[in-house]
This record gives C-alpha cells, sequence and structure tokens, in this order.
C-alpha cells in the first residue's frame, strides 16, 4: 500500500521561492570585478532570476542545454545558477585558472551552449574563441560596456537582458531527476571528467550540509563561502544558503587573507569555508592586523588534508572550531564532516585535538566501507588502525560520469574515491592519502600528508610537499619539497630535525629540497604530479 502524502519534486527552484518567501529582506553582500560592494536581498536575487529565466527562452535556450560560467562568488552569478538550474537548463560553472587547452576541452564535451562570464575572464575567452564554436551567446556579468563590445562584438550584457524582463514567472515542474548542473574534476589525477548533478541529488545534500552534525546552518548565520562557486558548486553552501535563509557575502576576485579578514569583521561573518591553503593566509593576515575575527564561531576546511596547527591555532586563538570535511567532486562533495558526539564532551584538551584532525563522519545520507587495496573484494576492519580503499554510496553521490566512461562503480554499486582511509568503530574517517600519492617503501606504506602536516608546523616552513622519489633499494623513499617562510634560512638538516619523535625514524624523508614556489592548481592544491616529475629521481644520482 502506499501512503497518502502529498508528493513534491525536489527542485532547485523550491529553494529560491523559500528564500524569497520567508527571508526576503536577508541581505546578501557581493564583492564585484570592480572592487564596488553591492548590498542585495534574497528577494532581489529571486526576483532577478526569475527576470533572468526569461530573457534565457528569449534567447531560444531550451530545457537539458549546458549553459557555462566562468566568474568568481558574486550575486550575478548566483542569479545566473538559479535562472538556469530553475529553468530545467544545466548550469556548467568553469574553473577560470584551468590552462586554456583545458578550457577548451572541457566546453567542448559539455557542448555548452552559451556563457556567463566575469569581464576579467574575456581575455580567457578571446583566446579560446575559435574552438568553442558550440556555444551561441556570450552574457558579460555585469552593465553594457564599450571596452567588451569592441573585442566581442555579439557580447549580450546581464543587466540589459534583465532590464527587458519582469520577474511575473512561475518555475516550471521538472522531475526530481532531472539534470541541474555540471561540474568538471580539477583534474588533479588525470583528464577532467563531468560529473551531472540532479535537482534531487542538489537538494537532498542541501539538507544534509545545513544539519547540526554537518555545518550548523541556519537563519541565524552569515556565511562567506570562500570556496569558488566552480569548485564543486562552492561546496553547495549557494543552495544551502537559500534552503536556511541564511545570510551571504560573496568575496568575488579577491581571495587574499588580508581582504578575506576584513569581509569578516565588517559584515560579521559566523561561517566561512575554503581549503587549506586559504585559511593559512587568512591566519597570517588577522595575525598582523590585530583582527580576532570575533564573529567568526567555525569555518570548514576540506578539499586537502588540513594540517593540524591550522585547526589548533583557530581554537586556540581565534574560539573557532575549524570543522575537517572530506568530499569530491563526486561526492557534491559532502562525504564526512568532523563534528563531536555527546560521548566526546569528557575528552581532555589533547585528545580533542587529536579527534578534530580526523575528516569526521558520514551524515545521513552516504554510507562509507573500507576494501583491500591489494583484494578488491576483502573488506578491511573499520578499527581506526587498518588502511584500505575508501569506497561510497549515497543520494547525492555519482553514478555514472557525464560521458559514461570511465565506469563510476564497482560491480556491486559503489564509488571508489582513490582515497585511502582508516576509518574508526564511531565512523571517524582519517584519510591517510590518496592512493596515487602514498610512497611505498620496501613493503611498507608511509602517508605523505602526515609528512606535510609535521612539516608545515615549523615555523619557519610555509609549504610542504612530500613526494615518492625513486630508490634503488626501497623502491620509493620521501623526498620533502619545501617552500621556506621569507627571510628563514632554515637547513635540511634542522628540516629533518623536526621529525625527530614525531613518526618512525625510516618514515623521515632521505631528502628536502628547498624551492621558490610550489604550483598550486584551480582549485588550491599542490599539483604533485609536477613535483613527482621534476624531483623523483633525486635520490637516484645522489
Ligand atoms: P580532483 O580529484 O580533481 O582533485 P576534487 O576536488 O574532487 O578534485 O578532489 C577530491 C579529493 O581531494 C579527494 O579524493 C581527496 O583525496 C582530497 N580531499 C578532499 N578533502 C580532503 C580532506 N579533508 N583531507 C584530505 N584529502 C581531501
Amino acid at each position: 500500500m502506499l501512503g497518502k502524502m502529498m508528493y513534491q519534486p525536489l527542485l532547485i527552484s523550491s529553494l529560491m521561492e523559500h528564500a524569497a518567501r520567508y527571508h526576503g529582506d536577508t541581505v546578501v553582500i557581493s564583492k564585484e570585478v570592480d572592487g564596488q560592494t553591492s548590498h542585495s536581498d534574497w528577494s532581489t536575487i529571486s526576483n532577478n532570476s526569475k527576470r533572468l529565466a526569461k530573457a534565457l527562452a528569449t534567447l531560444g535556450l531550451k530545457p537539458s542545454e549546458r549553459i557555462a560560467t566562468l566568474a568568481w562568488n558574486n550575486r550575478r552569478h548566483l542569479e545566473a545558477w538559479y535562472a538556469v538550474s530553475g529553468s530545467g537548463m544545466i548550469c556548467h560553472t568553469i574553473n577560470p585558472r584551468l590552462f586554456p587547452e583545458q578550457l577548451t576541452f572541457i566546453i567542448n564535451d559539455a557542448e555548452d551552449r552559451a556563457l556567463f562570464f566575469d569581464v576579467t575572464f574575456l581575455p580567457l575567452i578571446m583566446a579560446i574563441k575559435d574552438q568553442i564554436k558550440n556555444v551561441k551567446h556570450f552574457i558579460c556579468l555585469g552593465d553594457r560596456d564599450d571596452k567588451v563590445l569592441a573585442q566581442l562584438p555579439e557580447t549580450l550584457f546581464f543587466d540589459e537582458l534583465l532590464v527587458e524582463q519582469d520577474a511575473d514567472f512561475e518555475w516550471p515542474e521538472l522531475d526530481e531527476t532531472t539534470a541541474s548542473s555540471l561540474c568538471y574534476t580539477s583534474g588533479t589525477t588525470g583528464n577532467p571528467k563531468g560529473i551531472l548533478y540532479t535537482h534531487r541529488s542538489t537538494v537532498l545534500h542541501s539538507m544534509a550540509l545545513c544539519m547540526p552534525d554537518a555545518l550548523d546552518l541556519s537563519a541565524r548565520d552569515v556565511m562567506l563561502p570562500v570556496v569558488p562557486m566552480f569548485h564543486v558548486n562552492a561546496w553547495g553552501t549557494p543552495y544551502a544558503a537559500a534552503l536556511t535563509g541564511c545570510s551571504l557575502v560573496l568575496p568575488g576576485p579577491n581571495l587574499d587573507g588580508d581582504s578575506l579578514v576584513t569581509l569578516i569583521d565588517d559584515y560579521q561573518v559566523t561561517a566561512a569555508l575554503g581549503v587549506p591553503t586559504i585559511w593559512q593566509s587568512l591566519l597570517a593576515a588577522a595575525n598582523a592586523k590585530g583582527s580576532k575575527l570575533a564573529s567568526m564561531n567555525r569555518n570548514v576546511v576540506g578539499g586537502a588534508a588540513c594540517p593540524p596547527s591550522i585547526i589548533k591555532t583557530f581554537k586556540d586563538d581565534y574560539n573557532c572550531d575549524t570543522l575537517h570535511a572530506w568530499g569530491m567532486t563526486e561526492t557534491s562533495p559532502i562525504g564526512t564532516v568532523n563534528q563531536i558526539k555527546s560521548k566526546h564532551n569528557a575528552l581532555s584538551s589533547d585528545e580533542m585535538e587529536k579527534l578534530r584532525q580526523s575528516q569526521g563522519r558520514p551524515p545521513y545520507g552516504v554510507k562509507l566501507r573500507l576494501m583491500d587495496t591489494d583484494n578488491p573484494l576483502e573488506p578491511v576492519a573499520e578499527d581506526g588502525e587498518s588502511q584500505g580503499r575508501l569506497q561510497i554510496q549515497g543520494h547525492w553521490i555519482i553514478n555514472d560520469y557525464y560521458t559514461h566512461k570511465p565506469d563510476a562503480l564497482t560491480e556491486d554499486g559503489w564509488f571508489d574515491t582513490g582515497d585511502i582511509a582508516t576509518i574508526d568503530g564511531d565512523g571517524y574517517l582519517n584519510i591517510r592519502d590518496r592512493s596515487k600519492d602514498l610512497i611505498k617503501s620496501g613493503g611498507e606504506w608511509i602517508s605523505s600528508v602526515e609528512l606535510e602536516n609535521i612539516a608545515v608546523a615549523h615555523p619557519q616552513i610555509k609549504m610542504a610537499a612530500a613526494i615518492a622519489a625513486s630508490h634503488e633499494k626501497w623502491g620509493e623513499r620521501p623526498v620533502l619539497i619545501v617552500v621556506k617562510e621569507p627571510e628563514s634560512n632554515i637547513t635540511e638538516e634542522q628540516v629533518l630535525e623536526y621529525y625527530d619523535d614525531k613518526i618512525a625514524s625510516w618514515q623521515v624523508p632521505n631528502k628536502v629540497v628547498f624551492v621558490d614556489n610550489i604550483q598550486l592548481n584551480g582549485a588550491g592544491k599542490m599539483v604533485k604530479k609536477d613535483l613527482r616529475d621534476t624531483h623523483g629521481d633525486v635520490l637516484l644520482h645522489a
């Protein structure tokens, strides 16, 4: 027998309808590319997205067509998101920090029909325009600009499109499994792959994100998503913001520590999200400016392992809980978030510090398992010690890649993350490494993440990457690539001594290579593959 309750499809447009109806006057701040700050609210954003939805229809754009965006986190970008997905089209956010060849590949792979862009990215578009013939409309996120028209005469302007429309519009009632948005992986480990989210997966993910055991997001928050909207949809925060009706601060292009401290203090931000490198520079800036980041009670860190020193400094010096979270483009991205359980209230501060370093546990809606690295059919004990390949299932987890290649799932229906991890009896996850970054010394594995976390806690080390270097006797041995803090004259010997008593002596790197800079990819992660290509042989010629 079927139950007798209403069925309503879970649609992205319903998030915006809720925000407009019940939180219409809640403020949305946006830093624009021209340096201006705009003050808007959910009611205006809802109206503007409806007006834009009408404009897109008059351009002849149809449901299921891919509409790309090359833009920072700002108000018009947010309005375009809701207009596109709400109309049944697919919002394809693109990372502007990719190389032109990667941009061309992604735009052609997705067969994007229209492209929204911040004016700063015009040169990027001009460089690839001849290779992206499927794009029929270029829409600049701003008002009419003759300088833009001089270069790209067919450009349409967001503000002009809006002026021609009113907000008298009903969002279409779509099937909840309709595709809503498309993101490509940042390609750290190969060619970018497309992941196609649905309205249903997005709404369920947003609900999970807001739960107290995840981000604990509510209408009492002022949220600052530093993570870009092109990095796994800013981890779903623009949807969760509408769902809760919280206030939003969209940081625009300037993501340096100084600018972020100013935003946090000026707008009393309570929760912010970003990758570890963002927090590193924010802590340095807060220290230099003498800010206590007083309004911020939590920050979420993910995308790469967060060095424990960052978590500790936020807690000890700023009374801010750093929530370590783990996820991937393929997982929408939330897989786990670190929130404690009631039984942890009794922990000592050292024990609590240790617990907080874990990537956390899964919210309702996702399940994790560990499988043996050599025997993929053999489960691994979840005892907090045994390492295995991390696999995941859930309502917002990939089923199939956009182009159907490669197969996304194991034969029994799990997504293999490529991460090596432990899970304890309470479900707390510890990512040991990416399987491709683990260092195999003799028969033993060494976690590059662990070596890096220790190194960056040293006050004279700015960045550190541990890589596997070929070794005649052991197969691979760790080599540490280090960027010193300015003015530091730390030596190789001092770096290696810093590992004493922190890890077993056989895990200590064989060598330290000092470099001026370590390249970060578009998502702010260290490009370890390039480091391996450059330094992977240093121990052979020693
Ligand atoms: P790409 O795979 O192209 O780098 P993603 O942004 O999807 O793009 O990266 C997901 C990967 O990032 C995960 O598989 C994991 O290795 C890493 N990652 C994400 N969050 C964390 C975290 N908190 N700790 C350690 N690694 C993380």
